[in-house]
């Protein structure tokens, strides 16, 4: 049984990065760009993903996510300012994330129910977000990355989708919760490599982030992986940025297009809501 995995991608600036948002001055923004050079690969090769859009950006280019949507991709929250969790208290994510929600509407005509934190920022100090989400309707999370990292991450959280129980939300207990949580792919059961996307997936090598998919589709489960637009958009570089951010930023932008296509071809991916509903309806996504 072939298994679906979850392609997403998170709609930002690119200069709204944590390494580059504070050194960046007057930057072009390429959004529209990027994102055609993303759905045209999706559309080659048939394939839905989700889209986490930050508010801000559905605001001022309310077009552009009806453009995608209108694809047929789903439209997730990334939050309304790319705010991370760890810099809100509760009350403010509840208005970020009521902003964002009306945004989309806004745009697409509909509510989003996924949502995904800017530097996924869900974890134990940031776990009230849990009962904000549930309050708010939706339906997922995909936030949890199940493995430390310097900026983000949490040691020891399950790799497989599961029910986030608001008072054990790191543990497999298919509590008491209503929102599902999608972890981001970890590419080795025992390794635990951060490979789900983003950087890692620029710097790593094609073969290994296949070998990494596989390995999770063997055990059943589906690896969530995430891209920027703007990753693909070689345009982004000739932006004035610093040179010591420079190399983190966009190394490996001239590749990226060519690995998507190399994964696309290998394995199945569909939206992050089609999953979800497979796996909590008990069935095969
Ligand atoms: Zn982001």
């Amino acid at each position: 049984m072939r298994v679906s995995n979850v392609l997403s991608f998170d709609l930002e600036h690119w200069y709204s990065a944590t390494l580059l948002r504070d050194s960046v001055t007057g930057p072009v923004a390429h959004i529209e760009k990027s994102v055609d050079i993303v759905l045209d690969l999706l559309a080659e090769h048939g394939v839905t993903a989700t889209f986490f859009v930050v508010g801000e950006v559905a605001r001022r280019y309310p077009e552009l996510i009806d453009r995608i949507a209108g694809a047929g991709h789903e439209i997730g929250s990334h939050g309304d300012t790319h705010r991370p969790l760890f810099d809100l208290s509760p009350k403010q994510f509840a208005v970020e994330l009521d902003r964002s929600t009306q945004a989309i509407r806004d745009a697409i005509g509909a509510r989003p129910v996924g949502f995904r934190a800017p530097n996924f920022s869900v974890t134990p100090k940031t776990r009230w977000a849990i009962e904000v989400l549930e309050d708010a309707g939706y339906r997922y999370d995909s936030s949890v990355f199940p493995v430390r990292t310097p900026m983000y991450g949490v040691s020891g959280a399950p790799i497989r989708p599961y029910t986030l129980d608001p008072n054990a939300p790191f543990e497999e207990r298919n509590g008491n919760g209503t929102l599902t949580e999608l972890p981001l792919a970890v590419f080795h059961p025992r390794l635990k490599l951060p490979v789900a996307g983003g950087f890692y997936a620029r710097l790593l090598p094609t073969w290994l982030l296949k070998r990494g998919i596989r390995t999770l589709n063997a055990r059943g489960l589906p690896a969530t992986i995430y891209f920027h637009p703007w990753e693909f958009n070689p345009a982004v570089k000739t932006s004035t940025v610093p040179a010591h951010e420079r190399c983190i930023s966009f190394y490996g932008i001239d590749r990226l297009q060519t690995k998507l296509d190399a994964l696309l071809d290998a394995f199945a991916f569909t939206t992050a809501e089609t999953v979800v509903r497979t796996s909590t309806d008990g069935g095969e996504p």
